[in-house]
C-alpha cells in the first residue's frame, strides 16, 4: 500500500538493530536491502512480519542473498522514482488514530482542537489523490505549504509524520469556514466550529464538508428539525445516518453483536445498522424500523463538532433525494445552499467523491453484510480466487443502479467507490470519471471490458461503444461469481441470486435463480415462476401491482379489488397476459416480496428501493427466524428447468389475512415458507448435479430472516453456504463479478496468456 508508513517503520527497526543498506517503494511493493549481522537481520526480519504499521497489509514476502558491500554509510529511505508503475495499490481514507486525536485533545499541543490533525497512521488517501505515485504534490494537499514545524516532522524518519502527504497544522493546513448564506465566510478556524456546534444545538439544518463529500446534518433527538430536513431533501421515509459521539452513545442506541461493533469501530468506520433500543431519536430518523445505522466520527473534524453538539446528530448524504452526493464547494453551495441554515466548509478539496460505508449486522452470529462498499473501503484489493489471473487487464463497468466499477489486473480486483443509479446525468458523469480514475490508479490499460447483459443500462453502452473486447455478463452469474469472490472460491456452486431485477439470456427480466455456476459459466437450474410485471417499472414503484398479478396467478383475484382504485384495470391487464412491453415477465423474488408486502398491508406504493421488503422484514421480527407458519410452496423439478411455484402460499396468505391472523405472524410464514422451500428446491438441484455447496446472493438476501432460514436448511441438508460479506450481496458488487467472470474467460482468448502464468 502506498502512504502506510511501511518504510519509516523499516528505517526506525534497522537503524536500532545497526544495520546498513536502504529501503525503497518500487512497481512490485517495498524493497529492502540490509547488510549486517545473520542475527540481526533475521530480527529485522521477524519484526517487519510480527508487528507492521497499522494500515500495512503484507501479501507476500521473497528473500534473496547477494554479495555484500561493505557499506557503513547509515540506513537510509530511497526516494521513490517518479513516474514509475503505480501498480502498488492506493490506500483507504482511515479514521483519525487515537495518538492523533490524543493531540487533538491537549490544550498544550500544537494540533489542539485542529481539525484537519493526521499522520501515517489515518488521515485522508483515496478521497485526496489525484495522481500517482502517492505524493504530496499529487494530492489536494498540494496548494497547502508545510510550516517548518510541519515540514520537520515530514522530512524526520523516526517521526509518525515521516512522508504523511497530508500533514496539516493550523499555522499551516487547511482551514474550517463557517457560511448563513453565499456570502463571505462568517467565521473561520474555530470560531466556525464553535458557530456550526450552536447552530445545530438550536435544530438549524447544516452542510458539512467531510471526507468524500458534504453531508446534511442536524440534531438527531430534535423531532421538528428532523422532518423539516426531510421535507427539504425531499426524503419521505428512507432512513437517516446518525453519527454518535462515542461508542458509549452506540450502545445507547443499538444493540450491536460483537462482529457488529468490530465494524462500527473499524478504521474504516461504515455505518452499521443495527436493532435499536427504545431512545430520544426522533421517529423520522428510520420510519417505522427497529433498525438504526450508526457510525462513530471518523475525522478530527467530526469529533470536535460531535462535542459541541454532545450527542447524536443525522449525519446524511448531502444531496436533493437521489443525486450524487455533493463534493465541490460550489456545486455544494448551489445545491445544498437552500436546503440548509449555513455551511461548515474548509478549503482542502476533495477529489473523489466517496459515500459513507454501510454494514448491516447480522446478530445471531451472523457476522456483518457490507451492502455499501465506499468510503473506507475502496480502493482496498480484493484477491481473485488462487489460480485465477486475469490475462489481460480488465475493466467491469456494474450494472444500472448502486453502481461500481472494478479493475482485473493479475491477481486481484479493485473497486471503485459506490458511485450511485446512473439514471441521473450528474451519476453518469461520475461513472466516466471513476473509470479513468481507477484505471490511472491501478496503472491498468484494459484490454477487456465486462458489462451486463442489459442492452440499456447507461455503463452497457459505455462499455460496448470503447474500442475493447467485451465480454457480456448475466447479471445473477456476475452475484453468484462475487460471492465467490468474497471466500476466494471458484466454484461449482448451486447460486441462490434472488433480487429485484436483472436481465436474462432469454432477454427475460430475472430476479429468482437457481444457477449451477463456477467463475467460468453457468447453467440456469432453476427458477421462481414467471409472472407478468403489471405495467413494467411502474410495478416496482408500485408494489400493489405485483399483488394482483400474483393474486391472479392464485386464483384470487377478487382479493386485490380494493389495493388500488386502479386494481381493476390492472386486473385486466393481467389477464389479457403478457408478452407485450407493458407488461414483461419476471421471475424476481423481489417482486414477490412487494406483492406480499402489498397483500400483508405493510406497502403498497414504495418511496425508495426495496422498502416494502425491508418493512415486511421488519413486520415479521416478533416471530423467531424460522418458527413462522409452515404455508405450502410447489416445487417441481422434472425434465428442464426447476421451479418454485409460490401461488399456494399466495392462496394461504390471503385465507389467513381474511380469516384475522395477525400480520405479524403471516409476515414471518411468508419468509420462513418461502425460506424453505427455497432450500429444499436448492438440495434438489444440487444433488442431481453433485454439487455440496450454495451461495446466497442478489439484494432480496440483505434480508436477514430470509438469509438464515434458507442458510439453516441448506446446512441440515449437508449443504455448505456462502454468504456475502466482504462484497455487497446487491448490485454494489456485480462489477467484482463480471470482473471476476471475465477473468476466469479470458486465458483462450489471450494466446499469450500462457506465458504470463
Ligand atoms: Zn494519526
Ligand atoms: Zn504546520
Ligand atoms: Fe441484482
Amino acid at each position: 500500500m502506498q502512504g502506510v508508513g511501511f518504510r519509516p517503520f523499516v528505517y526506525r527497526q534497522a537503524v536500532a538493530l545497526g544495520l546498513t543498506g536502504f529501503v525503497l517503494n518500487d512497481s512490485a511493493g517495498v524493497l529492502i536491502e540490509v547488510e549486517g549481522p545473520t542475527d540481526d537481520i533475521d530480527a529485522l526480519c521477524r519484526q517487519v512480519l510480527s508487528q507492521p504499521p497499522p494500515l500495512a497489509q503484507i501479501a507476500g514476502v521473497e528473500e534473496r542473498t547477494i554479495p555484500t558491500s561493505g557499506s557503513r554509510d547509515p540506513f537510509r529511505i530511497v526516494a521513490s522514482p517518479a513516474g514509475g508503475d503505480p501498480s502498488v495499490p492506493v490506500s483507504v481514507d482511515t479514521a483519525t488514530c487515537a495518538a492523533c486525536l490524543a493531540e487533538v485533545d491537549d490544550p498544550d499541543n500544537r494540533r489542539y482542537r485542529y481539525p484537519f490533525t493526521n499522520c501515517t497512521d489515518c488521515g485522508p488517501r483515496y478521497t485526496i489523490i489525484q495522481r500517482v505515485p502517492y505524493d504530496r504534490p499529487a494530492t489536494t494537499m498540494a496548494g497547502f505549504v508545510m510550516c517548518a514545524e510541519c515540514q520537520a516532522e515530514y522530512d524526520d524518519p523516526a517521526d509518525r509524520r515521516f512522508h504523511a502527504q497530508p500533514n496539516a497544522c493550523a499555522a499551516c493546513g487547511p482551514r474550517l469556514t463557517w457560511a448563513t448564506d453565499s456570502g463571505p465566510a462568517a467565521a473561520t478556524g474555530d470560531d466556525a466550529l464553535l458557530a456550526a456546534g450552536a447552530a445545530l444545538r438550536e435544530g438549524k439544518i447544516l452542510a458539512v464538508k467531510g471526507l468524500g463529500g458534504y453531508h446534511l446534518a442536524v440534531d438527531a433527538f430534535d423531532a421538528p428539525a428532523v422532518a423539516l430536513l426531510r421535507r427539504r431533501k425531499h426524503r419521505d421515509e428512507k432512513p437517516f445516518a446518525l453519527m454518535v459521539p462515542s461508542p458509549d452513545d452506540a450502545a445507547e442506541l443499538c444493540s450491536l453483536s460483537p462482529a457488529g461493533w468490530d465494524a462500527l469501530t473499524s478504521p474504516g468506520r461504515p455505518i452499521v445498522i443495527g436493532p435499536r433500543r427504545p431512545s430520544a431519536v426522533a421517529a423520522g430518523v428510520a420510519p417505522g424500523l427497529p433498525e438504526l445505522g450508526l457510525m462513530l466520527p471518523y475525522t478530527a473534524l467530526h469529533h470536535l463538532l460531535l462535542r459541541e453538539v454532545g450527542h447524536p446528530i443525522v449525519l446524511t448524504s448531502g444531496n436533493l433525494s437521489d443525486e450524487p452526493i455533493a463534493h465541490q464547494d460550489d456545486d455544494a453551495f448551489g445545491r445544498l445552499g437552500p436546503l440548509v441554515d449555513g455551511v461548515l466548509s474548509h478549503d482542502r478539496a476533495i477529489h473523489i467523491r466517496c459515500d459513507d460505508s454501510v454494514v448491516r449486522d447480522g446478530r445471531d452470529g451472523g457476522g456483518v453484510q457490507i451492502l455499501r462498499r465506499s468510503r473506507g473501503f475502496a480502493p482496498q484489493p480484493v484477491d481473485l480466487p488462487a489460480a485465477q489471473r486475469a490475462s489481460a487487464d480488465i475493466l467491469a463497468v456494474g450494472a444500472e443502479l448502486k453502481n461500481t466499477i472494478s479493475v482485473a489486473r493479475g491477481g486481484r480486483i479493485v473497486s471503485s467507490h459506490h458511485v450511485g443509479d446512473l439514471e441521473h446525468l450528474a451519476t453518469y458523469q461520475s461513472f466516466l470519471q471513476a473509470v479513468e480514475h481507477l484505471c490511472h490508479l491501478t496503472g491498468a490499460r484494459p484490454g477487456v471490458v465486462a458489462h451486463d447483459l442489459h442492452p440499456e443500462y447507461l455503463s452497457t453502452k459505455f462499455a460496448v461503444e470503447l474500442d475493447l473486447q467485451t465480454i457480456a455478463v448475466q447479471h445473477h452469474h456476475a452475484h453468484v461469481a462475487s460471492c465467490l469472490v468474497d471466500h476466494g472460491q471458484s466454484g461449482p456452486v448451486l447460486g441462490l441470486a434472488f433480487d429485484g431485477l436483472g436481465m436474462g439470456e432469454d432477454g427475460a427480466l430475472w430476479g429468482g435463480e437457481f444457477l449451477a455456476a463456477d467463475l467460468a459459466g453457468y447453467e440456469r437450474a432453476g427458477h421462481l415462476l414467471p409472472i407478468v410485471m403489471p405495467g413494467g417499472t411502474m410495478a416496482i414503484r408500485e408494489p400493489w401491482r405485483m399483488a394482483v398479478a400474483w393474486a391472479h396467478a392464485a386464483g384470487c383475484s377478487d382479493a386485490v379489488r380494493l389495493l388500488d382504485e386502479r386494481a381493476s384495470a390492472v386486473l385486466a391487464l393481467v389477464e389479457r397476459g403478457s408478452g407485450r412491453a407493458a407488461s414483461p415477465v419476471t421471475t424476481s423474488v423481489g417482486r414477490l416480496f412487494d406483492a406480499a408486502a402489498a397483500l400483508i398491508g405493510v406497502r403498497l406504493v414504495a418511496t425508495y428501493e426495496g422498502q416494502a421488503a425491508i418493512e415486511l422484514e421488519a413486520l415479521a421480527r416478533s416471530v423467531p427466524a424460522g418458527e413462522g407458519l409452515d404455508y405450502p410452496v410447489d416445487i417441481r423439478v422434472g425434465v428442464g428447468e426447476g421451479v418454485l411455484d409460490p401461488r399456494p402460499l399466495i392462496a394461504a396468505i390471503i385465507d389467513d389475512l381474511a380469516a384475522g391472523r395477525p400480520r405479524e405472524e403471516v409476515a414471518a410464514g411468508f419468509h420462513d415458507s418461502l425460506a424453505r422451500a427455497a432450500a429444499a428446491l436448492a438440495v434438489r438441484l444440487a444433488g442431481e448435479r453433485g454439487l455440496r455447496t450454495a451461495a446466497l446472493t442478489g439484494g432480496v438476501f440483505q434480508n436477514t430472516r430470509l438469509s438464515s432460514v434458507v442458510g439453516s436448511a441448506l446446512a441440515d441438508a449437508g449443504i455448505e453456504v456462502l454468504v456475502h460479506g466482504r462484497i455487497p450481496p446487491n448490485d454494489g458488487g456485480i462489477s467484482v463479478g463480471q470482473a471476476a467472470v471475465a477473468a476466469a474467460n479470458g486465458c483462450e482468448e489471450h494466446p499469450f496468456a500462457k506465458d504470463t502464468h
